[in-house]
């Protein structure tokens, strides 16, 4: 299991990754400030360091610099609200590894932490998820319902990705819209609710469980 820090100030952001990554099979720390950040980072005990830019007490390229001047293994990703171009190649010439642009869906981050990680530490998941008749191929994208392959869009996908790895468990609409949509989705949309109508058309209506009041849970029919 790799252990991930984050170094992010904004906790709405740190939380989202964090529990993005628990369920993906990492292990996060969050550090609030550049000072804790670069101490964390130092002790050696993280495979990847996700970063923010803008943090409160200093500079994420300065945190950035330090780990740097002993640490020049451990992949990092920048985090950054600055759209600007020449932010990004400064900290990818500063020693940065990779970065993300908020806002960002998580499923984006995600990706971009597994191709960063060494290859053997990679496999927190399963690619395949496979439920009776019904198939799930991460990698190829691809499902399939009694061996014929059912078309769905990417967020039709993602959301059936997100069920199909937490079954059994009451998903909230938050939970699920966080995990598919991203943390900047207005929490009061019914956007959830379409796509669940959606994939009820698709899978089946059977294995979409509406919880009132809580959410929806995905299982195997009987
Ligand atoms: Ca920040």
């Amino acid at each position: 299991m790799s252990r991930i820090l984050i170094i992010e100030d904004e906790e709405r952001i740190a939380s989202f990754v964090a529990k993005g990554l628990k369920a993906a099979g990492f292990q996060p720390t969050i550090a609030a400030t550049g000072l804790e950040g670069g101490y964390l980072a130092q002790t050696g005990e993280f495979e990847l360091i996700i970063l923010d830019l803008g943090l409160p007490d200093e500079d994420g390229f300065s945190v950035l610099a330090r780990i740097r001047s002993t640490d020049t293994e451990t992949p990092v990703i920048i985090l950054t609200a600055r759209s600007s171009i020449d932010d990004t190649v400064a900290g990818l010439e500063n020693g940065a590894d990779d970065y993300m642009a908020k806002p960002f869906r998580f499923e984006e981050l995600l990706a971009r932490v597994r191709l960063r990680l060494r290859p053997q530490a990679t496999v927190a998941e399963d690619q395949v998820i496979r439920f009776g008749p019904l198939e799930l191929d991460a990698s190829s994208r691809r499902t399939r319902l009694d061996g014929r392959e059912i078309d769905l869009s990417a967020r039709e996908f993602g959301l059936a990705e997100a069920f199909m790895r937490n079954p059994g468990q009451v998903l909230s609409r938050e939970q699920l819209l966080s995990r598919v949509w991203g943390y900047d989705f207005d929490p009061g949309s019914n956007v959830v609710d379409v796509y669940v109508r959606y994939l009820r058309n698709k899978i089946g209506a059977e294995w979409f469980t509406t919880v009132r009041g809580m959410g929806y849970r995905f299982e195997e029919p009987v």
